[in-house]
């Protein structure tokens, strides 16, 4: 016996979130079954919002919701400093830290030919104006240490090269609390390579 079509719909839909294979799915889909209906419209009324209520930045690619931008404002713009991340969720993380209090730019992807992403689908366009913009002294380059990371890397540290300013890129090292005998060498030999003067 077949499940009935508007359940199957809901379940390919479920499928479509990451990390969601078909069972699981399935278990979501009879899960909200038992939902009231008010709880399905609001659920419903959330998602279709999505695109309405949040947007990225036009200037920096940051996710904002319905106000202006808020890492877009002038005591950011006084710092000369610009970190370039992939996307805007990373943004989120380096403000965890607390420890930058510059400007930022979203690319929106890393360079990967082999899945058509080139260097026209990165936003790139603005960097270079953005930097003189805000005499920027420093691009701190905060992207994966993957194989696409370093390529997109690389790509910009070429780019700005022309322009007198300092490119840096975040240290790779050994994760905290992790024993040495446990790390990866290709980690270690990161580590190797970015040590500091202790
Ligand atoms: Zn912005």
């Amino acid at each position: 016996m077949k499940y009935p079509d508007h359940l199957c719909k809901l379940i390919e839909v479920l499928k479509k979130l990451p990390g969601v294979g078909g069972k699981s799915a399935e278990r979501f889909a009879f899960q909200m079954l038992d939902w009231a209906p008010e709880h399905l419209q609001e659920m419903s009324d959330i998602i279709k919002d999505v695109p309405k209520n949040l947007k990225q930045c036009s200037e920096c690619g940051c996710l904002i919701g319905e106000t202006a931008c808020a890492f877009c404002n002038p005591m950011r713009q006084v710092n000369n400093s610009m970190c370039i991340v992939a996307s805007p969720r990373d943004v989120f993380s380096i403000e965890e830290t607390h420890e930058y209090h510059g400007q930022y730019h979203v690319l929106g992807a890393l360079l990967s030919p082999l899945n058509g992403i080139g260097v026209d689908k990165l936003n790139l366009h603005k960097l270079r104006e953005r930097i003189a913009k805000y005499h920027i002294h420093e691009v701190v380059i905060a992207l994966d240490s993957t194989l696409e990371g370093d390529a997109t890397a690389l790509y910009i540290k070429q780019e700005l090269e022309s322009m007198q300013i300092t490119v840096t890129r975040l240290a790779f090292g050994l994760p905290m609390g992790s024993a040495l005998n446990y790390v990866d060498g290709g980690t270690l030999a990161r580590a190797f390579l970015g040590r500091g003067r202790f």
